[in-house]
């Protein structure tokens, strides 16, 4: 998608995927959008796949439901942009659909909830309609999970987006979280958590380099 489509004003733009990496891993959020790192895994490639497929702008109709796919989005306000998956319009209310690869658990979901959400808000300054509510859907399970649009996440996405500015503006990489998100993150052989989340293996390793022998 070409920037000069966006017109957000003084600000730095914060793209929606942004809010779901920052949501799962400050330091996950900058390697992508600050160091632009992506790396390949199972699931990134997989994901992909899908992501290209519903990211093909089309328009048709199912079941008498308008569907948009690979729609564009911005908010001016927040100086947020993107691109929906997909987008149903159910009665004329637009309900975004965002589309994730892998095994989501209902915890993972809640990152994802604030990409969506921000997606809603999107779609509310661009169509001047309230979005209530919308769905991540699994492709592996084939399970759509539907997501209120809460003043909650509502508040939770202008507060992301706020942070991950500040984040792009200082340029800094925030430190790991080395924790159990680390298992699965794709970027986790680059971001080395655990040699220096841990200050004292970290520590080690160095020491153990500069050893003398007797
Ligand atoms: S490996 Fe862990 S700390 Fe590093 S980016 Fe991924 S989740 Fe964040």
């Amino acid at each position: 998608m070409e920037d000069e489509e966006f017109t957000i004003e003084g600000l730095e733009p914060v793209f929606l995927s942004a809010l779901e990496h920052f949501s799962y891993c400050p330091r996950q959020c900058a390697l992508i959008h600050l160091e632009q790192v992506f790396d390949e895994n199972v699931y990134t490639l997989r994901g992909r796949a899908v992501h290209q497929r519903v990211h093909q702008v089309d328009s048709f109709s199912e079941e008498g439901v308008r569907v948009e796919r690979g729609l564009p989005l911005w908010n001016n306000r927040l100086g947020l942009v993107g691109q929906a998956d997909l987008v149903e319009f159910q009665e004329g209310i637009p309900y975004p659909v965002e589309y994730k690869y892998g095994k989501y658990r209902e915890k993972d979901i809640e990152h994802a909830a604030v990409q969506l959400a921000g997606q809603a808000i999107c779609l509310e300054e661009m169509t001047g309609i309230a979005v209530p509510k919308g769905a991540v859907y699994c492709h592996s399970s084939h399970r759509r999970y539907e997501i209120a649009i809460t003043p909650e996440l509502r508040n939770k996405v202008e507060a992301t987006t706020v942070a991950v500015r500040a984040m792009l503006l200082e340029g800094k990489l925030p430190p790991p979280v080395n924790d159990k998100r680390c298992r699965n993150c794709s970027l986790n052989t680059i971001c080395m958590p655990s040699a220096i989340g841990d200050g004292s293996k970290a520590r080690s390793l160095v020491a153990g380099l500069f050893q003398l022998r007797d």
